[in-house]
């Protein structure tokens, strides 16, 4: 499946994706992750990225559509792909759809995990990312069984420096700004599938999501 997911910051975009990805057959391209490995390992489009990410603000829309482009033609995301966080703008909505409509590979399905704002805050300030393997955790909400290393991969974690309380107001005011107009435009076309989060646990989210899918619902383990 070819799925395109939004939320606010601290939606739980990135957790949801985890727990669907293998079901969906696809690949999952985050680009706030991919930013952050370009980041981290000092490229030329993770330079560019680092100073604005930093501060909540938007990276250009060139420089996230030519990572997403390049993701998008490697072999692995041929068979499906989970896109979380792109686009967050009217042009990079046009970019995506100039690129796959060239590719003859549309979205199957455009869903919005929809919380109020002021579930987000409590959601963004417990965050916690491994280093290694991007993987979030929450201190009260999802707390890593290995304390302050991630229960994943052991990598260290880490407070993101956009997960602050002012760089989380910037965030919030660029999706309203940004990509509200996104979603508006989807809605109008009657193509966004809309899930409600409000202060729904993630596994309740998980349901909600497979059953909007139709994907099958996870297995009780006992
Ligand atoms: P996220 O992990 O999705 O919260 O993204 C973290 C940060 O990466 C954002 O606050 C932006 O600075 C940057 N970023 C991620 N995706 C995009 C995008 N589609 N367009 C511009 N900037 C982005």
């Amino acid at each position: 499946m070819r799925l395109v997911v939004f939320g606010a910051p601290g939606a739980g975009k990135g957790t949801q994706v985890a727990r669907i990805r293998d079901d969906l057959q696809a690949v999952s391209i985050a680009t706030g992750d991919l930013l952050r490995i370009a980041a981290r390992d000092g490229s030329e489009a993770g330079r560019q990225a680092q100073a604005l990410m930093a501060k909540g603000k938007l990276v250009p829309d060139e420089v996230v559509g030519e990572i997403v482009r390049d993701r998008l033609a490697q072999t692995d995301a041929r068979l499906g792909w989970v896109l979380d966080g792109f686009p967050r703008t009217l042009p990079q909505l046009a970019l995506l759809e100039r690129l796959l409509a060239k590719a003859k590979t549309p979205p199957d399905r455009w869903l919005l995990i929809d919380v109020p704002e002021d579930v987000i805050a409590e959601r963004v300030l417990g965050r916690r990312t491994c280093r290694q393997c991007q993987t979030s955790w929450h201190v009260k909400f999802n707390p890593s069984p290995a304390g302050d290393r991630c229960g994943r991969c052991g990598g260290e974690l880490y407070q993101r420096l956009d997960d602050s309380p002012e760089n989380l107001e910037t965030r919030l005011a660029t999706f309203r700004r940004d990509t509200v107009p996104v979603l508006q435009r989807l809605r109008a076309r009657g193509v966004l599938t809309e899930v409600r989060a409000d202060g729904r646990s993630p596994d309740e989210v998980e349901l909600l999501v497979r059953a909007t899918l139709g994907l099958p619902q996870p297995v009780q383990v006992y």
